[in-house]
């Protein structure tokens, strides 16, 4: 062994990353340059006014939208050079997204929405089972492994939506305002299950969120300004 420590890489680095959408004539730049970088265990917050491009960092940094310059790199990786389907598949099994609204599966109970996602990577039915048992539980959930999403509460379903990210153990969780449709208390509720999850894993995460309270309970809160992301 070395006597250097090895230096860990980012979970995420974003490196000059440039997003633009086209606007008439013109462009729309949102993204101009942004440096961002996250390590293993650690929460960020991502505290904008609305229409300022937390959405749009979180969909570049979860490869659901290439930049236009700049390079995204994944756990040292670099990701724009790859193949379609090499993107995809550390979308699926690097990166977990929660949403404001849960996007369960309607027909299907929060155990199977838990499970659905480790049986398309290819896991057994009953290792899936396993394991989205255990999730649901870790965040309080043990009693309504059962319940259809309209037979949970706000909070509760999004909890289930929180167990489905993480359900192949991503390194990288991205959240987009996950407690935006819920009371403070049972945001409160959610935020405490995520933070808790975080730190419990070695996830990295990223949430944006509009609330200054919750931020605070994070390591690290940045914002977007002039389309570069800062420190607060
Ligand atoms: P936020 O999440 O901070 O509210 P977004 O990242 O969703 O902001 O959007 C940033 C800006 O980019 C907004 O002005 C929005 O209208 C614009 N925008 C987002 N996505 C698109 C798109 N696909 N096409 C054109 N404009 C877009
Ligand atoms: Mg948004």
């Amino acid at each position: 062994m070395s006597e250097t420590t090895e230096q860990e890489p980012p979970v995420l680095w974003l490196k000059a990353v440039e997003r633009r959408y086209k606007q008439g004539e013109g462009s729309l730049e949102i993204l101009k340059g942004a440096e961002f970088a996250v390590w293993p265990g650690e929460s960020v917050a991502l505290i904008a006014p609305s229409g300022t491009g937390k959405s749009t960092l979180l969909h570049v940094a979860g490869l659901l939208e290439a930049p236009d310059a700049g390079e995204v790199y994944i756990g040292g990786v670099a990701t724009s050079g790859m193949a379609d389907g090499d993107r995809t598949r550390i979308r699926r099994t690097d990166i977990g997204f929660v949403y404001q609204f849960h996007h369960l599966l309607s027909e299907f109970t929060a155990l199977e929405n838990v499970m659905l996602p480790q049986m398309i990577r290819g896991l057994t039915k009953k290792e899936a089972k396993t394991r989205a048992g255990d999730l649901l539980g870790y965040l309080g959930l043990g009693e309504r492994l059962n319940h259809r999403p309209a037979e949970l509460s706000g909070g509760e379903q999004q909890r289930v939506a929180i167990a489905r990210a993480v359900a192949n153990a991503p390194r990288l969780l991205m959240a987009d305002e996950p407690t935006g449709n819920l009371d403070p208390k049972t945001a409160d509720h959610v935020f405490q299950a995520l933070t808790q999850l975080v730190r419990a894993s070695r996830l990295a995460a990223v949430v944006a969120t509009h609330n200054m309270e919750l931020a605070a309970r994070m390591d690290r809160r940045v914002t977007i300004r002039d389309g570069l992301v800062v420190e607060l």
